[in-house]
């Protein structure tokens, strides 16, 4: 199955005269064994609806469960495998497990809370990226309304078959966000015309917002921009009480942070309310 894999990716990639970094090191050789063999494992960060306190959604977060190095964030080994092309195995993987696992936690628990997943912009490019998609809600039963995928601001770059294949998702029900919105200001010129639904503002603009002042100039903006364009906004990031006041009052819907919860099993995740709501 291992083997399995690692022809068809490089089958693939050789086809396509897209031979990626070397896949012959130890460390690339060790990531492509890790995700084969199941050793990846999903985090879920929950994302709460700033009007009620309750909880809106998960986030899913990689890591890997290394036999001798423990748990590694993405930032460990997502550089590696963007540039050796493993980073859409691993999305696939990702994707399946995420789906999978939040459809037995909806019927476990009774919860309407959906999941976001990160897209790469190497698995965007790949034509044949939707019917993927399609296949792990259809494999899951989770309801294409539950699924968010977030792509960032940069990779939204190149254009072409990624808007296709993000207007043919939207079509069938799934929403897309543009994650650490802010951080390239690359979509800015054309946000829209772009297939998105949520804006996720990136943390380095909720870091600024500080105790006694409401949220900043910018942030304000990008809320009355997002309501003039009929996105919703995901505040990322938020660590402190005062900043989930102030976003909730300048009207963002959504935020997640260490302040509501750390990234965690999805059993773990609370489904009580985590924010104060005014009387
Ligand atoms: P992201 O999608 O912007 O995810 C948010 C990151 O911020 C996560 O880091 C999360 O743990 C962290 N975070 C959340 N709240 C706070 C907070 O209050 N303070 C601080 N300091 N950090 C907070 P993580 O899990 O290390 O992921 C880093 C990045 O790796 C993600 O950024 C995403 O771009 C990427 N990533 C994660 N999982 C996947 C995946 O399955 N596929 C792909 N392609 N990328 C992924
Ligand atoms: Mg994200
Ligand atoms: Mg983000
Ligand atoms: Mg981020």
């Amino acid at each position: 199955r291992q083997r399995a894999d690692a022809d068809l990716y490089d089958a693939k990639r050789r086809r396509r005269g897209l031979l990626p970094a070397s896949l012959d090191t130890p460390e690339a050789e060790d990531l492509l064994r890790a995700i084969t063999d199941g050793q990846l494992v999903v985090r879920y960060q929950p994302v709460v609806d700033l009007a009620t306190g309750d909880l809106a959604g998960v986030e899913a977060l990689v890591r890997w469960q290394h036999p001798r190095r423990g748990l590694l964030g993405p930032d460990a080994f997502l550089p590696l495998a963007e540039a050796t092309g493993v980073v859409e195995l691993l999305g696939a993987r990702v994707l399946r497990a995420a789906c999978h696992e939040v459809r037995a936690w909806q019927r476990r628990t009774g919860t309407r809370a959906g999941v976001a997943v990160n897209v790469s912009a190497a698995e965007l490019a790949e034509p044949a990226y939707p019917a993927r998609v399609l296949r792990a809600l259809a494999d899951s039963g989770l309801p294409a309304a539950d699924l968010v995928l977030e792509v960032t601001e940069t990779a939204f770059a190149d254009v072409p078959t990624m808007t296709r294949s993000l207007r043919e998702l939207r079509t069938a029900g799934v929403r897309v966000a543009v994650d650490d919105f802010g951080t390239g200001w690359s979509t800015l010129s054309r946000l829209d015309q772009l297939p998105v639904d949520v804006l996720k503002l990136d943390k380095s603009f909720v870091d600024r917002v500080v105790p006694g002042q409401g949220c900043t100039p910018v942030v304000d903006a990008v809320l009355a921009m997002a309501r003039a364009l009929d996105l919703a906004v995901t505040a990322e990031g938020v660590e402190h009480a005062h900043q989930v006041a102030a976003l909730r009052d300048a009207g963002c819907d959504t935020a997640q942070g260490y302040h509501l919860q750390r990234p965690v099993p999805l059993d773990e995740v609370d489904l009580a309310r985590r924010v104060r709501v005014p009387a």
